[in-house]
Order: C-alpha cells, then sequence, then structure tokens
C-alpha cells in the first residue's frame, strides 16, 4: 500500500517538466542528487517550496563537474546569489542547459556569460585568453593563445570593434564547436 513519500506534487512535477529538458522521473533522479549533496538541510518534501540552497563548493565537486575548466563560473552563472550556492530550481536550470537535450543557442547563451570573465557583455581578447587557456588546460604558450585569439576575434568580429557581441559570439561558435564542449554534461 502506498506509503510513498511524497516529494513533488504533480502540479510541480509538471511545472518542471515544462521548463526543463528533464522527464519526472529525471526530476526525482536530480532531487535525489541535490539530497545526497546536503542532507542535513535539502529536505525530501519539496511540495512546500523549501528555501533551501546548497554551497557552491558541495556543487562543484560533483563528478560531472569536477573535472570541468569553467566548473566555477558555470554554476556562477545559474547562482542567484553572490556566493553562488543553488536553488534546487537553479540546479535543475544548470543541468538542463548542460544537458544534451539542450538546444545549441540555450547553450551558446550560457557560454557567453561564463567566458565573459570581466562581465561586460563582451568577449574581449583577455576574456578569450582565459578562456583558451582553461579550453586547452594551458598546453599552449603565451604567444600561440595571443596569436590564436587574434585569429578568431579578427575572423568573428563582424562590426570591428575588436571584441566579440553576442551575435559574433554565435559566428564563432558555429566555425568552432569545440567552444561549447565543456558545456555537455549528462546527469
Ligand atoms: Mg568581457
Amino acid at each position: 500500500m502506498g506509503n510513498k513519500q511524497t516529494i513533488f506534487t504533480d502540479e510541480q512535477l509538471d511545472a518542471y517538466q515544462d521548463c526543463s529538458f528533464f522527464t519526472r522521473k529525471e526530476i526525482l533522479r536530480l532531487h535525489e542528487r541535490y539530497h545526497e549533496l546536503a542532507p542535513h538541510i535539502v529536505p525530501m518534501d519539496y511540495t512546500r517550496n523549501p528555501d533551501v540552497k546548497v554551497p557552491k563548493q558541495l556543487i562543484i565537486n560533483m563528478p560531472e563537474l569536477m573535472e570541468n575548466p569553467f566548473k566555477e563560473r558555470i554554476v556562477h552563472s545559474f547562482s542567484e546569489d553572490e556566493e553562488g550556492s543553488l536553488s534546487f530550481n537553479d540546479f535543475v536550470d544548470m543541468f538542463s542547459a548542460l544537458s544534451e537535450t539542450a538546444p545549441r543557442e540555450l547553450k551558446a547563451v550560457y557560454a557567453f556569460k561564463v567566458y565573459d570573465f570581466n562581465t561586460d557583455n563582451f568577449i574581449c581578447k583577455s576574456d578569450l585568453e582565459q578562456t583558451l587557456n582553461k579550453l586547452t588546460k594551458e598546453d599552449l604558450t603565451e604567444e600561440e593563445i595571443t596569436l590564436v585569439c587574434e585569429k578568431v576575434i579578427e575572423e568573428a568580429d563582424m562590426d570591428a570593434d575588436g571584441k566579440l557581441g553576442f551575435a559574433d559570439f554565435e559566428n564563432m561558435i558555429s566555425k568552432a564547436p569545440d567552444f561549447l564542449s565543456t558545456f555537455h554534461i549528462r546527469i
């Protein structure tokens, strides 16, 4: 007989399904993972929308993110506070955007945010240098990085202002899809 614990109401599960690329079953599995990260603060019952956030440090240590060179920046771009902690909604949003099912355009929006290190809404040369250093695990010399950056900006910078706006960036990743490689994470 049904002594199955209610984690979410049907309405909540419908809503999560509508706003993410996950099925109900996957949402429940995500909740399980979220709960495991901090069992002392994340309740099993979410029917009353508890105001809970899991600290960034626990999230970036998940095996799915641990090796990702942009893990901190990824988590921050889905967090609504300065510390980078994630509510369950943020957590679902993040893994949804990173999932294989998420369209490239959506990944591009977050990749742009993550690569815009100085958060000025442009990818400038120094943003791109930091990005390439992380993407290539610092295998390239400083000179090589500078050369690649100049080439990439030259080719993608349609309005020739020396930095990449979002449209330029989309243009760049259509030619160099490796820039999105760190944005495919299966959980
Ligand atoms: Mg910038």
